[in-house]
């Protein structure tokens, strides 16, 4: 079997959309589930913590060196489309946007709503990605993974995967998701789908931060109250630390103003949570997750 190539002192700020993060010890981009297990043996053998990266859509990832070998899903594109039937299955780092608009071109409801999440299918189902009161476990029937620790590829139900409010098992578990099964619902009319994924993803361009660098909503919203009105009614649009900034056009985002670092942005963070906690009695939540870094909230 052909080794999958694994690089040494990788910038990960080019695998990030915040564009912040330092190098990673170890890094390799797996083009199929063979490359997938010899990286997994191969970190084992040289006894090497794992993780996973996607999109790198929900990840702050620190400035200093990064441990061990990260393996980037990027590699892992495609999707089988039933239009008889609605079944999807698509491989781990597809990108949801090409999904949403492919299912929409296939007459396919039911993914209008992600065009505009810039992830891959594996990070949605770990984070149950969602937006316009949809999310990504309405549509998952079961996924397809392997465990960080070895072994062969088994399959998790909808159920088995105890999805929540941008909260899944897979959170909790040392895992690769390799695949996705989705079910949506057939024979719909194709150009209005179209239309309305467009209408979805315009929508968003107008009310977020799209021209900067950033992670999405930083904070979870404590229902049910939203992160960004109580960040926003609280005087905090457009504070600095660096390069990191609380975002004009919507609250819960921090945009990286051009030289953020991670640091930056985490301290940024933590003033958000002080003044909220300060005013609010309320801790708000992450939930971008933060890779090489001590503690996590
Ligand atoms: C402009 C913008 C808008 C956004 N809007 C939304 C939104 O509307 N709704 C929403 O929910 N999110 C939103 N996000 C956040 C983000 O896009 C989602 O959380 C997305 O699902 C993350 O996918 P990813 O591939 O980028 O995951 P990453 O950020 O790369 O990783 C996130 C977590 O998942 C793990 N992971 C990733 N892939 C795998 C895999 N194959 N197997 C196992 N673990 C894996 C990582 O280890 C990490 O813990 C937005 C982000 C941006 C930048």
């Amino acid at each position: 079997m052909k080794q999958p190539k694994i690089q040494r002192q990788i910038s990960l700020a080019n695998f990030t959309t915040w564009k912040v993060g330092g190098p990673a010890e170890w890094f390799a981009e797996p083009n199929d589930v063979n490359d997938i297990k010899e990286l997994i043996s191969w970190s084992k053998e040289h006894n090497l913590s794992c993780q996973i990266i996607g999109a790198g859509s929900n990840l702050l990832i620190n400035d200093t060196l990064l441990k061990g070998l990260t393996i980037c899903t990027k590699k892992l594109q495609g999707a089988k489309i039933d239009v008889e039937t609605g079944l999807i299955d698509a491989q781990g780092g597809e990108p949801i946007p090409v999904l949403a608009r492919r299912a929409a071109k296939a007459g396919l409801h039911g993914l209008e709503w992600a065009v505009g999440i810039p992830g891959t299918i594996g990070g949605a189902a770990v984070m149950n990605a969602g937006a316009q009161g949809n999310c990504t476990a309405n549509r998952l029937v079961s996924l397809t993974a392997i465990s960080l620790s070895g072994g062969e590829p088994f399959e998790l139900t909808n159920k088995e995967l105890k999805f929540d409010y941008r909260q899944s098992l897979l959170q909790q578990e040392e895992l690769m998701v390799l695949s996705v099964r989705f079910k949506l619902d057939p024979g719909h009319d194709r150009q209005e789908l179209s239309r309305i994924t467009t209408e979805n993803l315009n929508h968003r361009l107008k009310t977020q931060p799209y021209n900067l660098p950033s992670c999405g909503s930083v904070f979870r919203n404590p229902e049910p109250q939203k992160a960004g009105k109580i960040i926003e009614k609280l005087g905090l649009k457009g504070i600095r630390i660096g390069g990191a900034e609380v975002s004009k056009t919507h609250a819960n985002f921090i945009v990286n103003s051009g030289s953020a670092s991670a640091i930056d942005i985490s301290r940024l963070i933590t003033l958000i949570q002080e003044k909220v906690e300060d005013s609010h009695g309320l801790l708000l939540q992450t939930e971008v997750k933060r890779l090489g870094f001590e503690s996590i909230h």
